[in-house]
Order: C-alpha cells, then structure tokens, then sequence
C-alpha cells in the first residue's frame, strides 16, 4: 500500500516508522530482522531501506594501486522484497541518482514493480568520498526532482526508450527528503524550499525530513513549506544520539544545529551508556510533542540499533 494511503487510513493517528541500513556485503540477512524483529510490535506500516552509493578501493598490484569500483551494501531492493513477504509490511527502497545511468535506474524500478513494492524514496546521493561535490554519473540523473520525473514517467508507462515502451505501467507513490535546516549545498533555506517544490510539483508524493533537534525547526519548516504550495505530508526524521562523538559528526556530516541545553545534558554523561539514555529521552520527547501538533508519521533513523528505537517506540506509541 502507498505511503498516502497508509496515513489517510490512519484517520490522524501518528504511525511509526522507521529506516535501516543494508548489512555491508556478504554479511548474513539474519541479522538485519534480529535487529528488525523488536521493533515489529509497533506495527509500522512502512520501513525504509537505504542505498549506499559506490566507492573506490584501491587494490596493490606489483607496487601499483589499482583503483576498482565496488558497493559495501548492495542489496537494497532484495532486501524489500524479503521484508515485505515476512512481515507483510511496505518497505520502500531509496533510488539514488549518483552512480547510476537513468537506464539502471529503470531496470531497477521495473525491478520493484515486478516485486509488489508500491512506494520509492527518490533521492540525488551525496557526492562520492573522494569528491567535494555531487556529479552526476553520465546519462544519470543530476537531480532528485529529475529522478521523481523519470519515476512518474513510468508510473505513465513512458519507458525511456521507445522501442521498449509497453502498455503496462507501475504506479509508485514517491517520497523525497526535505531539510528543516536546509540541505548543506543550499544557499539558503527559502532557496531550498524553493527547490522541493520542484519536487514536489515534479510528481513527489511525501517528504521526509532530514533528522534535527529542535522541532520548531521543523514546524517552522511546515509553516515555510505550505505558505510555498507545499500540501503533500511532510514526515519528521528523528535520530536519537547515541555516543558523544555524534555531538561532531552529526552537524559535521548533516550541517544542522543541535540545542544548546542537549549538548551540555550529553556534555555532562560519563560514558555512552548514558549518553544513549539522553538521547532515547530527548527523542521521546520530541516525538510526543510532534504527535500533539498532529504529524502523521514519526520516521527514525535507526542505523542499524534497534534498542534505543524500541524504547522510544514503547513510550510513545
Ligand atoms: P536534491 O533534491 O537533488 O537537492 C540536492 C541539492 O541541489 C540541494 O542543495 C538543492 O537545493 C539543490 N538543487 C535541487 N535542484 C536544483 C536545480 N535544478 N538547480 C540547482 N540546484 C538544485 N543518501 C544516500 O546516499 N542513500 C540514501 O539511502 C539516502 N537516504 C536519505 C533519506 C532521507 C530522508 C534524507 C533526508 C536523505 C537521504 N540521503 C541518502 C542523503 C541525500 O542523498 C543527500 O542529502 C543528498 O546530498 C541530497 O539529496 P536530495 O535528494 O535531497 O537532492
């Protein structure tokens, strides 16, 4: 069932959702539902599964490196079918535009519409490790509003090419990302609004966002987003820290700001059990303050833990 639906039917009760990583190669699938299984009882109508773009790694060769392309967690399509047949829930692959020619792309929506998946999360990638910025691979996509047009083209049984084009057609429901404290390439934040609403008007169906903090980002962001024709749902990301090291890296990887008072409370922990603890108690209190202003999902970002997600789950919902 589509994302759209799964929240019109929800009648204005908030669900839970939430999005896991694929294990890194060659790695068991078992692992990824011992992680999934405690987090089912919240019944989420809808889990997300990431796609990891490709690196380089270079390989010694007689003195000489060999630079070789390869992806350290393939699998994310498969990895939606399997969730969907053993839990009988949607579960939704991000489809990147970097590193992959839009005839890739199309092979792998036909892939997930061959597989029941019902919704996609379009999304442009960040620019590979070894560069600043984004370029887009050749014949690729260059940007996420560019991906929901090919999606939508063949939710109308436009096929790239003529010679393939058929009767059948799929019929994805497409998520996007939005960024309450705007996307760090963005000049600014009305510019990058600006920017969703081509994706929005592009034929995106729902936005996530970006994880943040502080919620009146978000509602902020709302506010900003509808006074721009903005009317699709926009789903809230929330992550809760976890070590002390996220006090860095989040603002360093994500650009975002993180709450004065949040700070000194993980300041102050002597270690990361108890920054853990922090942080499962600031998400649950963001999340119940979001469900009273009425949002229709609340979306975690698990990153492969499940425990501080189940507490936070078992508190709120
Ligand atoms: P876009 O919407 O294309 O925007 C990228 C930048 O370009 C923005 O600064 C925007 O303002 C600007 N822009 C857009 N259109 C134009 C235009 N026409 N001209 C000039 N500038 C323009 N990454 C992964 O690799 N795998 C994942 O699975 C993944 N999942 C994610 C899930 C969520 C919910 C979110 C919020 C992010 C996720 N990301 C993922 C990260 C995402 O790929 C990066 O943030 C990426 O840098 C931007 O992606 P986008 O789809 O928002 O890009």
């Amino acid at each position: 069932m589509k994302v759209t639906e799964h929240i019109k039917q929800a009648n204005g009760k908030a669900l839970f959702s939430f999005e896991i990583v694929p294990p890194q190669k060659g790695q068991n699938i078992q692992e990824l539902y011992n992680n999934i299984n405690p987090l089912m009882e919240f019944k989420p109508p809808f889990i997300d599964v990431t796609t990891s773009r490709e690196e380089y790694v270079y390989i010694e060769k007689k003195g000489l490196l060999d630079r070789k392309i390869t992806r350290m967690r393939p699998g994310t399509v498969g990895i939606c079918a399997s969730l969907k047949y053993k839990y009988n829930v949607d579960a939704i692959p991000h489809v990147l535009c970097g590193g992959f020619t839009k005839e890739e792309t199309e092979y792998v929506l036909v892939d997930c519409h061959y597989l029941g998946l019902d919704n996609v999360m379009a999304l442009r990638g960040d620019a590979m490790k070894h560069e600043k910025y984004f370029s887009a691979t050749k014949n690729g996509n260059q940007f996420a509003s560019e991906l929901v047009t090919q999606i939508k083209n063949l939710n109308k049984g436009k096929y790239l090419h003529e010679i393939i084009e058929t009767p059948y057609n799929s019929d994805f429901c497409i998520g996007v990302a939005g960024y309450p404290e705007k996307h760090l390439e963005s000049p600014s934040l009305d510019s990058d609004l600006r920017r969703l609403k081509e994706k929005v008007d592009a034929g995106a169906d729902y936005v996530v966002t970006q994880m943040f903090f502080d919620n009146k980002k978000y509602f902020d962001f709302v506010e900003k987003a509808r006074s721009i024709g903005i009317t699709v749902p926009i789903i809230p990301g929330i992550k809760p820290i976890a070590i002390k090291r996220h006090l860095q890296v989040l603002p360093q990887v994500f650009k975002l700001d993180l709450p004065e008072i949040l700070i000194s409370e993980v300041e102050k922990c002597k270690d990361n059990k108890q920054v853990r603890q922090i942080g499962v108690e600031w998400a649950i209190e963001q999340s119940k303050e979001l469900i009273t202003k009425g949002v229709p999902v609340v979306h975690f970002y698990s990153m492969g833990k499940s425990d501080n997600i189940r507490e936070i789950a078992a508190s709120v919902f």
